[in-house]
């Protein structure tokens, strides 16, 4: 059953990476430009429907990202465009925390506990006291890298797991494109997650995904930026959250300071004023830092990464 209705082009969760990797073969070419469904697995790979034991879990084959797909004309230099034009979630996520994973599992000692969440009328059941309205975001989106393969667990300068609350319906990121075609996947949905995900998930969920894909040449990135309706923001990855934030704000700043007649030191001071460094996620084997900056600002400087969003 699909959850969108779409003519267009399909990619089914049987084809799935957990590596993100220059020799993946594509599953679909799609010229730039193009929109297309990606059916993705929740980030246990939907094991826990087959078997709701954390006991059996095949480590092996979890964070799967649906894909890749080649787009026509995408060469490295390039920047791919990804508009999220609609998300849509299946009808229950599961969460799992314990000993040894996130920012509290060297407390734990009694392994990992698993639990099921139901969706109902829009609203995800945490327990008869509270439930939430749903924010649905994608965890792995990304392109494949250079030289190495690098697991879908992973956030780097290709995306990956960054596992950033403002992946969501109706933002456009950006990526920096380097082998030919880009290779793009995408997967692990959350139904809501809070920033951090200080306990290693957030209500894991599979889905539907409907994107479009574009080129853009003569425009280059080091790591992957979005743009929603208010905001443009840079996401860094680092091997430390300290390191991830320090240059996200680099990165920022090379954007900028090519763009906007002001001296650097005063581009810093007027991101320390206006601009706000948040967590992505703090749990992945690298952290993911973002930094947010209003649009409004940008543009009284005539600076619009992109003006057709
Ligand atoms: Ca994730
Ligand atoms: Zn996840």
């Amino acid at each position: 059953m699909s959850l969108i209705p779409f003519e267009g082009p399909r990619v089914s969760s049987e084809s799935v990476i957990y590596e993100f990797s220059k020799d993946t073969q594509p599953v679909l070419h799609l010229e730039s430009g193009q929109e297309l469904v990606f059916e993705t697995c929740d980030c246990f790979n939907k094991q826990l429907d087959l078997k709701p034991s954390i006991q059996n879990l095949d480590w092996n084959h979890v964070n799967p990202a649906t894909g890749p797909v080649y787009v026509e004309g995408a060469q490295a230099g390039d920047v791919l465009k990804v508009e999220i034009l609609r998300i849509e979630l299946a009808d229950h996520a599961w969460m799992v925390a314990g000993e040894g994973v996130g920012s509290y599992g060297s407390h734990l000692s009694d392994g990992l506990h698993v639990r099921r969440l139901e969706i109902e009328d829009g609203e995800l059941i945490w327990d008869d006291k509270v439930s939430f309205e749903l924010d649905p975001m994608i965890g792995v989106i990304g392109v494949a890298p250079a030289d190495r393969a690098i697991n879908c667990g992973t956030p780097a300068e290709h995306g990956g797991n960054m596992d950033n609350t403002m992946v969501r319906e109706g933002t456009t990121l950006y990526f920096p494109i380097f082998v030919d075609g880009a290779l793009f996947a995408a997967g692990d949905m959350h139904a809501l997650m809070g920033d951090g995900e200080v306990g290693v998930t957030g209500a894991e969920i599979s889905g539907e995904i409907l994107l479009r894909l574009s080129v853009i040449k003569n425009k280059r990135l080091e790591s992957p930026v979005l743009v929603d309706q208010d905001d443009f923001s840079v996401i860094a990855s680092a091997k430390t959250f300290d390191e991830a934030a320090d240059e996200a704000v680099r990165i920022m700043v090379e954007l900028l300071k090519d763009k906007i007649d002001m001296p650097t030191e005063e581009i810093v001071m007027l991101l320390s004023l206006c601009a706000d460094l948040e967590v992505c996620q703090v749990v992945d084997p690298q952290k993911t830092a973002r930094l947010v900056i209003s649009r409004d600002v940008l543009e009284a400087y005539n600076y619009d990464f992109d003006p057709s969003v």
